[in-house]
Order: C-alpha cells, then structure tokens, then sequence
C-alpha cells in the first residue's frame, strides 16, 4: 500500500466571542489530532453527523484553511509548506465533487469554461490542448463533447454532476474529495453516479474522500472508513470490520439507525440521548459520554480514551476496550 495523503494530528481550533455582549472568548475545536493515510487508489469515508468536523477536514486537506498543529503530507511533502508551481500541482492533483456545485455558478458559464476552469487556473496549455481535454473529460463521465457548448440550464440534475466530475477530473487528479456527491440527485439517478465514480476509479487509479450521510453508498464506495465525533476520530478500520462489527457504542447507534429504517431489515434503532453538544462546550471525559448507550460510569464522564488497536487494521477509542487484547 502506498499512502498517498498522510494526515498527522492535525488539529484545527478557532477562537470566537461568545455570550450576550461578545466578550467571553472561547475556543472551538473544530478537529483534533487527526490521523489518517490515504493509499493510492482506495476510498476512506469520514462519517458523523453535522458539527463532527468533517467540513473543516476537507477544507483542511484542500488548503482552503491553514491547521492549528499537526501536518498533512502529499507524496511525502507537507501540502502546508508548498508554494509556486508545487502549489499549482497539488490544486490540480487534488480536486473536489460537492452537493451542489452549480449553486455558486453563474448560469450564462457556458459548460466548456466551467469544466476547463482548473486546467486555466493551474496549467499553462493551448487552447486546442484544453479543448481536446475538456472533450476527454466529458466522454469518460458518459457527456458528448456537443455538450461543451450548451449552459447549465440545458442538462438534468444527474448530467449536471457527471459535468462537475468531469471539471474534477479534466486536470487528471489523484485525489478527488467527494462531498455529499449524491445527496441532491434523484434516488433513481444516484446508483449511475456511484457507480461512475467506481468506474473512474478502477480507469485512472484514483484515491477518493468520501464524506457522505448515507451509509448504504458509504459502505458500497469506501475501502476504509473514519468515524467521527465532537472533531475526533473515535473509530477505524475496514469498511466491512466496522459496519459488520462496531466497537464503539456511536457507531453502533449511527448504524443501527440507519438499518433500521430500512425495511429488508429486522435492527431495532439504539438511542442516543440528545443531540450532539456545542463543540463550544463539550462534556468532560469521554465526549459522548451524555448520549452513550454503554456508559460505564465516572471514568467516561472524566478521562478521555485514546484511539487504540482494536484488530489489525481496526481502532477504537472507548474504555470499553481498554483492556482488550489487540486480535
Ligand atoms: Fe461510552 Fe464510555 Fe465508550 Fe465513551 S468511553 S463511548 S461513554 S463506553
């Protein structure tokens, strides 16, 4: 396995001013000591609800935003650090799906500027050089090169994601983010996007970070997954190993509401006592402790886990598992 991406404790924390008059300052911590690798051509999912800090990692990774502490290395070199041209190369190496790429774009952009916009932003070609790959772009996302010239208004929801997938990878990345990139489309149309972005895959070897809602396309994308909590990762592994068998009472319940809503399946929902904290004020201890199904008592409320072996490939931060040999 070759990582790709090496996230290294990367942490992200903002100050803000809270209360009435806005003079108590208090500080955010919107992700914490991440770790994680990225292997070339395989799929992580990070998953969580809202607030998780799944947001804040990808604008991380996409150096939208610069860390509080912590790295992450591309090719072995810290994305942080890099300038000029390294700079250029990594934007283009590195691209992004979205929900709703099209909310933010004005409807007279003509389909060939909007899908050529990151081989003009971060390479020097000819016109005839981005033309011919603007049409190779469109033909490997099932678009005919005709459609360069038509407007957004002109294609359906689906099309309209095959086209920002084809601006994702009209600059031949190797990591492409996938945030929500299938939430706002038809159910019946969002099998055929997925099972795009497997076929683009396995053509160009491409490595992908899903952040995704739905664990049903999490489970049939991803390699690997993340399980996030309050800006931590509270549990890793193999797709497989953590959905068939979660060691952390979160994932439980995470799963157990999503399989049983659905109808082929006999799961009772596990329930989480009320919603996720406010990351301005998060519990003592275990950060999950006031919503945990399996609390076992005064060390959760005050000593934090840490994230620790679970199974070979597989890691979980629960005192449930601290004295569990490692399989
Ligand atoms: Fe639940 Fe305690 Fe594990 Fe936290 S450490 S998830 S409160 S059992």
């Amino acid at each position: 396995n070759t990582p790709i991406l090496q996230v290294e404790n990367l942490s992200k924390h903002f100050d803000v001013q809270t209360g009435l008059l806005r003079r108590e300052k208090k500080t955010v911590k919107a992700v914490t000591g991440l770790n994680f690798d990225i292997n070339v051509g395989e799929t992580l999912a990070l998953v969580g609800e809202s607030g998780c800090g799944k947001t804040t990692t990808t604008r991380l990774l996409l150096r939208l935003q610069t860390p509080t502490a912590g790295q992450v290395r591309y090719d072995g070199e810290d994305i942080f650090q890099l300038k000029g041209a390294a700079l250029k190369s990594y934007r283009s190496r590195v691209q992004a799906v979205f929900q709703d790429p099209w909310s933010s774009i004005n409807p007279r952009v003509r389909i060939h500027d909007f899908v050529s916009e990151p081989l003009i932003v971060n390479e020097k070609l000819s016109s005839s050089e981005v033309d011919r790959r603007v049409h190779e772009a469109l033909d490997a996302v099932g678009m005919r090169p005709q459609d360069a010239r038509k407007f957004p208004h002109e294609f359906s929801g689906g099309q309209r994601q095959r086209i920002a997938i084809a601006s994702a990878i009209v600059s031949r990345p190797r990591l492409i983010i996938l945030d929500e990139p299938v939430s706002g489309l038809d159910v019946s149309i969002r099998s055929q996007i997925i099972n795009l972005f497997k076929d683009l895959q396995a053509e160009y070897g491409l490595s992908y970070i899903l952040v995704a809602h739905d664990l049903a396309t999490t489970r049939y994308l991803a390699d690997r997954v993340a399980v996030m909590y309050l800006g931590q990762i509270i549990e890793q592994g193999p797709v497989d190993d953590v959905f068939d068998a979660p060691a952390h009472p979160y994932t439980e319940a995470l799963l157990s509401a999503a399989l049983s809503a659905d109808p082929t399946e006999a799961r009772t929902e596990i329930p989480m006592n009320g919603e996720v904290p406010s990351p301005l004020n998060p519990p003592s201890g275990c950060a999950f402790h006031p919503r945990c199904h399996r609390r076992l008592g005064a060390v959760c409320d005050v000593k934090s886990p840490t994230l620790q072996a679970y199974g070979p490939h597989h890691s979980v931060s629960c005192h449930l598992h601290d004295r569990q040999p490692t399989a």
